[in-house]
């Protein structure tokens, strides 16, 4: 329902979009940059700006519950929306240096994974730091975890997607890394991400398009969650 422009370049800060309706406290536009939380991923803020330059700050974006496919584009609470009516048209602009800082954050992930061989259980990435969740009983080293990140984004190596059909999928179980999240089904293709000669899953989120736009980034804690699981936590190196 609504063109998620995000899944095939991540790179774009802004489009032009018209209303198709208001729900579930958010704006649901034709098309959009703006990445609703899902895969671990924050949500992205941003801007709606009018023809008449009246500006819709936005907070958060989600995707609907009620109407699949839809984005909802969510205002601060008690934000006027008169003036978005069905079929205004609009530049829908997000907040790249918050975003960049997602991208980033979650291209890191991915590294984390190639250099951790045990599944994930749990994500969560935002601007300030991500996480990953690791199922296993192993200890992890701080130092060393943080030397290979920084080896992998020296390396520079390109990021790119591609779709596969969901029995391609089905035939390479060994793609998904993942517990907790699940690729979704039922569109008959998957989007993987690969990182060249590094890391290869199914992924929706947005990343930075090679590894060397990652920049420092450090473990700043590992934590023992249960018997069964140790928490990463990343940082931007100061
Ligand atoms: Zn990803």
């Amino acid at each position: 329902m609504t063109d998620e422009l995000f899944r095939e370049d991540a790179s774009l800060r802004e489009c032009r979009a018209a209303v198709l309706g208001l729900d579930e406290g958010g704006v649901i536009l034709d098309r959009t940059v703006f990445y609703p939380l899902g895969g671990g991923q924050a949500g992205d803020a941003g801007r709606l700006t009018l023809a008449d330059g009246t500006v819709v700050d936005i907070a958060d974006t989600r995707k609907s519950k009620e109407r699949p496919g839809a984005v909802l584009h969510l205002p601060a609470p008690g934000t006027d929306l008169s003036q978005l009516a069905p079929g205004t048209l609009l530049m829908a602009q997000i907040d790249w240096q918050r975003r960049h800082r997602h991208m980033r954050f979650h291209t890191a992930t991915h590294l984390l994974c190639a250099l951790v061989p045990h599944p994930v259980d749990g994500c969560s990435i935002t601007a300030g730091y991500a996480r990953l969740d690791f199922h296993m009983s192993e200890p992890l080293d701080k130092e060393s975890l943080t030397a290979g990140i920084t080896r992998l984004v020296a390396g520079a190596h390109a990021v790119r997607h591609r779709w596969i059909s969901e029995a391609e999928l089905d035939a390479n179980p060994g793609l998904v890394r993942s517990m907790s999240v699940q690729p979704p089904r039922g569109l008959g293709r998957v989007r993987v991400l690969e990182i060249e000669g590094v890391d290869l899953q199914p992924c929706g989120g947005t990343h930075v398009a090679n590894t060397a736009e990652i920049g420092a980034v450090i473990v700043t804690k590992i934590e023992k969650k249960s018997a069964m699981t140790r928490r990463v936590v990343l940082g931007f190196a100061a």
